[in-house]
């Protein structure tokens, strides 16, 4: 008699990366006769975050796009540069109705189940993967895991650790101070105190918008100085009185570490927990979309899921970054600036999508200061 709690695939974590895989793979009737177990420890019935990348315009998540725009502002001190972001488009999407859509599209596949499940253990045994829950253990023949980890905590020395913290408030304003067109992707016009610090606005209306402090630095701040830096920008804007309708806090792991390096023949980490985040930015959610393509076509080669090929050009060029931005974490508002200068507007957003040829690359390359990242990258070779 068939175990109920043996599957060929089990899915640890029923986040956006997680439910990105079980949706991929019951697009595909390759995966038809595959039996597809979910463990997720939350409800997952909440807006626990918001999420934004750039796209085309058209796309599969456009049915839950919250809002999207087609400009961008940046911004440091003296300098702003206005981008008509087209061909893309900057798209939000609220957590809440991802989990929703996916999850009423997966209720009606019969070979997939999701279950309410804390994992406390996967271990890789070889001919199967065993998973502790809290409940019951399940057996898998292939297990995916985007549970966090701390793993690359300590591989500090090695692969510098930075990290995307910020605060945001979703705020509605006496005046009417934002421009509904126009998100501001990096304010940099505001006191650094040695660290890479700016705004990042997306403007809902001219009275509304979420307001992110955001920083990419090695320790976290007070809750206070995130807060009183919004209120500060806001009073600066002559923004008026204003109310908190919602807010978000967020810490994402800008690291190079090589989490794949941890995936065994059975065990593949997936979203943040298996190096999907771009170390650079901290974006995750765009980079997750192609990586879960490149992990379903994977998947038809039936070869060990360490064997496939994680890393690129790209990982490279974020690992020097972050060399040079943990070293000199006052200079980011200057790079970013000579990087947003110095190149076309498509040729940055395709760049920091790793969509780019290596000749632009080259192009990006040069706008920064040469000696830093000649130095950075004199380290890594000797
Ligand atoms: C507030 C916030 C805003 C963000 N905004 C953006 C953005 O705008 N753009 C972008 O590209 N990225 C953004 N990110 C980064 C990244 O996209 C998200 O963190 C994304 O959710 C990562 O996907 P994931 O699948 O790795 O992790 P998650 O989506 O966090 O999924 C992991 C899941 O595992 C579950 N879990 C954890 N432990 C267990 C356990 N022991 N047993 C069972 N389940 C468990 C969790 O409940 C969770 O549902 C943001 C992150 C945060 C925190």
């Amino acid at each position: 008699m068939e175990n109920k709690n043996h599957f060929d695939y089990i899915i640890c974590g029923g986040g956006a990366s997680g439910l990105m895989l079980a949706q991929a793979l019951s697009n595909d009737s390759y995966f038809d006769h595959k039996k597809i177990l979910i463990l997720e420890k939350e409800a997952k019935n909440s807006n626990d975050r918001t999420w934004c990348f750039w796209e085309e315009k058209n796309s599969a998540w456009d049915s839950i796009i919250h809002k999207q725009w087609d400009i961008a502002e940046f911004k440091a001190s003296g300098f702003s540069k206005e981008i008509a972001l087209d061909p893309f488009q900057y798209k939000m999407i609220r957590s809440v109705d991802f989990y929703k859509k996916i999850k009423s599209e997966l209720a009606s596949k019969p070979n997939i189940t999701t279950l309410k499940e804390e994992v406390i253990s996967i271990d890789d045994q070889k001919n199967r993967v065993t998973v502790l829950g809290k409940k019951e253990q399940y057996q898998g023949q292939k297990v995916f895991s985007s549970i966090p980890t701390t793993v690359h905590l300590e591989h500090k020395k090695k692969f510098p650790l930075l990290q995307q913290h910020f605060i945001g408030w979703f705020v509605k304003t006496e005046h009417p101070i934002f421009d509904p067109t126009t998100i501001q992707f990096m304010d940099f016009d505001l006191p650094q105190n040695g660290n890479t610090r700016f705004m990042y606005v997306l403007p809902f209306s001219e009275y509304e918008a979420l307001v992110e402090y955001t920083l990419f630095s090695a320790d976290l701040l007070k809750n206070e100085a995130y807060e009183t830096a919004i209120k500060h920008y806001l009073n600066q804007k002559n923004a008026g009185e204003f109310t908190i309708e919602d807010r978000e806090q967020g810490s994402i792991p800008m690291t190079a570490y090589p989490f794949w390096e941890n995936n065994s023949p059975n065990i593949m980490h997936i979203g943040t927990a298996g190096g999907w985040t771009k170390a650079s930015t901290g974006f995750t959610f765009q980079k997750s979309i192609r990586k879960t393509e490149e992990v379903i076509a994977f998947l038809k080669t039936d070869k060990g899921l360490n064997k496939m090929k994680q890393s690129n050009r790209f990982w490279f060029y974020d690992l020097l970054f972050l060399d040079v931005l943990s070293k000199h974490n006052e200079k980011g508002h200057m790079l970013f600036s000579l990087m947003f200068k110095k190149n076309k507007s498509e040729r940055i957003f395709k760049f920091l999508d790793e969509q780019t040829t290596f000749l632009e690359e080259l192009k990006i390359m040069l706008s920064f200061p040469v000696g830093l990242f000649v130095k950075a990258l004199w380290k890594r070779i000797f």
